[in-house]
This record gives C-alpha cells, sequence and structure tokens, in this order.
C-alpha cells in the first residue's frame, strides 16, 4: 500500500505516508531515490511474453476466484518443492491481488474488536493498517540491533503473547530490518502460538531473497504449526514485478474458506492474463530467482561498504531489498532524528531514503531506540547505486 505510492488512513485520517513524501521530494529534488523499495528493472522476458500470450489468447475475463487451476497447482508444487509443505491445491492455496491483499483479507478474517494482534517493530505499513481496519489492537515486540542484525526480543515476545492474542504476525525475511528470522526465533514464536492457540500469518514476501547462504524457514513447517499457520507470498519481489500484484495465501482448508470469504468482497478476483505467467514462473523460473538473489547480494554489498566507507553504521541484512544504517553521526540539533535526516538528505546530498521510525508507533520504544535510524534499498540498477555512493562522498565533505 504506503509502500506503493499514496496515503494511509490507519488511524482514520488521511495523509501523504512518508513514503509518498520522500518519493515526492527525491522527484523535486532530482535526488537517487533510495527510498521506495521497488526495482529499477523489470522480470524476466520470458514471463511478461507468457502474460502478452496470454492476453492474446484470451485470458482477459474474471478468472476463478480462488485462483485458476494452474496456479494455484503451481504454488501447491512450489511449497512441497522448496519447503516439503504438503497442500491441497483446491482447499488450501487462495490467489490474491498480491500479499497486501492477502495479508488484509487475513486479518480481516481472524481478528476483530477485543483480539490482539502481535507483529515485530518496526513492522511493515500494511500490517498495522491492517490490523487498524479490523479494530482489533496492535501489540508490538521490539526487533533490537546488534551485530548479528535485528534480533527478536524473546522475552518481549513472551509477555506480548497472551490468551488475547488471535493472531501472530510474522514477516521473514523482514522489510525494513533485512532480518531473517532464525530457527530459534521461529521456535519462540511458534511455541508462543501454540502456547495461547494463535493463529500465525507470516508474510514471506522476501523469501527467496536471502543472502550469504542463508535459507528462509516458514513458520509453517515448524512442529505443530502447520495446522495454525496462513502462509503468504506474492511474485512481485521474486520476479521484479511488482506491478502485477499476483499473491497467494496457504495454509489448513478452515482458514483458507474464511480468508476466502473476505477476499470475494474485496476484490473477487484479478490479474487474469498475470495468473498463467506466474504459473509458469513458479514451476521454471528457478535460475531467475537464483541469478537475481546473487545479484541482489553483490548489490547490497555495494551499498553496505558505502555506506560504511561515509561514516554510517549499517546492520547488514540477510535479505530482502533494504539495509538500515544509523544517522547518528550526521545529527545535529538542526537534525535530530532520522526522520528529520531523511528530509534534509536529498538537499545534502541528492539521495532520498526512509527513517525506520516510519516502520514503528509513534512514541514506542522501538521507535526510540530506532529514531536515528533510516532505510536504503539496493533494488536498483549498479550504475544507479554508484551514484548515490559517489554523493554520500559530498555527505561526508559537507
Ligand atoms: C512489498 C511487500 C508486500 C507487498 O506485496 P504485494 O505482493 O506487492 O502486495 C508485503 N509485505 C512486505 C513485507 C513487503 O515488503
Amino acid at each position: 500500500m504506503a509502500e506503493a505510492t499514496g496515503l494511509t488512513s490507519a488511524d482514520g485520517t488521511t495523509r501523504p505516508t512518508i513514503f509518498a513524501e520522500m518519493t515526492a521530494l527525491a522527484q523535486a529534488t532530482n535526488a537517487v531515490n533510495l527510498g521506495q523499495g521497488f526495482p529499477d528493472s523489470d522480470g524476466p522476458e520470458w514471463i511478461r511474453e507468457a502474460a502478452v500470450e496470454a492476453i492474446r489468447t484470451g485470458a482477459n475475463q474474471y478468472p476463478p476466484g480462488r485462483g485458476i487451476p494452474e496456479l494455484r497447482s503451481s504454488i501447491a508444487e512450489h511449497q512441497l518443492r522448496h519447503y516439503g509443505i504438503v497442500l491441497d491445491p483446491e482447499r488450501e492455496v487462495l490467489v490474491t491481488a498480491g500479499a497486501t491483499e492477502a495479508i488484509a483479507a487475513s486479518i480481516l478474517a481472524l481478528a476483530g474488536p477485543g483480539d490482539e494482534v502481535v507483529t515485530l517493530e518496526p513492522f511493515y505499513d500494511s500490517h498495522a493498517a491492517t490490523i487498524a481496519m479490523a479494530g482489533a489492537s496492535h501489540v508490538t515486540v521490539p526487533l533490537v540491533p546488534d551485530t548479528s542484525g535485528f534480533r527478536l526480543d524473546s522475552e518481549a515476545l513472551d509477555a506480548a503473547v497472551t490468551e488475547r492474542t488471535r493472531v501472530i504476525l510474522v514477516n521473514t525475511p523482514h522489510n525494513p530490518t533485512g532480518t531473517v528470522l532464525s530457527a530459534d526465533e521461529l521456535g519462540i514464536i511458534a511455541s508462543a502460538a501454540r502456547r495461547v492457540d494463535a493463529v500465525v500469518v507470516t508474510d514471506e514476501v522476501y523469501e527467496h531473497l536471502t543472502f550469504d547462504g542463508r535459507t528462509h524457514t516458514p513458520p509453517a513447517t515448524l512442529p505443530g504449526m502447520a495446522e495454525r499457520t496462513l502462509t503468504i507470498s506474492s511474485s512481485g519481489k521474486t520476479f521484479s514485478l511488482t506491478g502485477w500484484k499476483i499473491g497467494w495465501v496457504t495454509g489448513p482448508a478452515e482458514l483458507i474458506e474464511a480468508v476466502t470469504a473476505i477476499k470475494q468482497f474485496l476484490t473477487y478476483t484479478g490479474g487474469a492474463p498475470f495468473q498463467p505467467a506466474i504459473a509458469r514462473a513458479l514451476t521454471e523460473g528457478d535460475a531467475d530467482i537464483a541469478a537475481l538473489r546473487e545479484s541482489l547480494a553483490q548489490r547490497r554489498d555495494l551499498l553496505v561498504e558505502g555506506l560504511r566507507a561515509s561514516g554510517f553504521e549499517v546492520v547488514v541484512p540477510g535479505g530482502t531489498y533494504f539495509v538500515c544504517a544509523d544517522a547518528t553521526p550526521f545529527l545535529s540539533p538542526d537534525v535530530p532524528d532520522g526522520a528529520a535526516f531523511a528530509r534534509a538528505l536529498p538537499g545534502l546530498a541528492g539521495i532520498a531514503c526512509v527513517p525506520v521510525s516510519a516502520f514503528c508507533r509513534d512514541g514506542s520504544p522501538a521507535a526510540d531506540a530506532l529514531s536515528s535510524w533510516v532505510r536504503f534499498t539496493f533494488v536498483k540498477e549498479e550504475a544507479t547505486l554508484l551514484r548515490a555512493i559517489e554523493r554520500l562522498g559530498d555527505l561526508r565533505a559537507g
């Protein structure tokens, strides 16, 4: 949602999000936009051609509400091949308008007034907005930066998950921090969910974008979790086709049934010509995924190095499109925190980023702890990153 462009109304007001504000500022100042996380080169041509072909051959009317059978089968097959998860494509797979709709439909289906939904903090903006739309209460557990990444505060998690917890909404690999939750961290989340009989909804849109030999573990694969987990992903990040908005949610038939009942009146269905193209991409696209992962890891290294050389302290991300950096060395009475720094950076050095506090609740302990941090994306062409790094040199000099 807001990550893409527009407006937020999670608290009932309508105002431009920090993403829209930073993008407008980047455009006005001709800055290199490392704020918004979308690729500046499109996904594989053969996948795009498959969608063109689908339009030519008549995939232009409403597809089935649950998604075309071909795509549901290839999603099930993908989950089996990568993770050993066995799914019935008829009853346990639902195609959605991106992961965003899968998240919204899942939370709306499962949580309402009086229920608590637990997320990590910082969190992806649509998670908070959706919890608010459902009328549920949002309880957060901080991720704390250390040398091995932003790590789960396991005591805080245990305290946050209570009998009131209806859903634990997990995101791994995690936006904005780049954390790939470890087996231990996932185990702690899983046992908390089992302890209070909560459902885990997991946003895994960066499942294939992990680095340094790390592998993504879906929470649904942990003991006792398949029956209480809704697993969400999308083709947007995996295939650099973020505008297609083909996502999915998989899990136990009764839960998918409940999510489908909501999805039916959000969009009903969508993306007719993209569905067959993504069905093919999921079965034939492993080499493309590997190439993206490799090139992203190189671009991550490039940006991490450039940021460090400029004086930022950086937590090296284990996955995703993003790196978080501590801007403390650049703060001053005039530029007191990450939000002010993000607003100043286009003018100072011709680069746009976003403050990590935009992914936190106003005034929360995590927002305070991370108030000097900003997020940069490295899902841009190498030349663009090099231009940004050169400009970071001005920041140091200035
Ligand atoms: C980009 C993103 C999404 C949105 O996915 P779509 O398929 O474009 O709707 C969801 N969650 C996270 C963490 C993201 O970064």
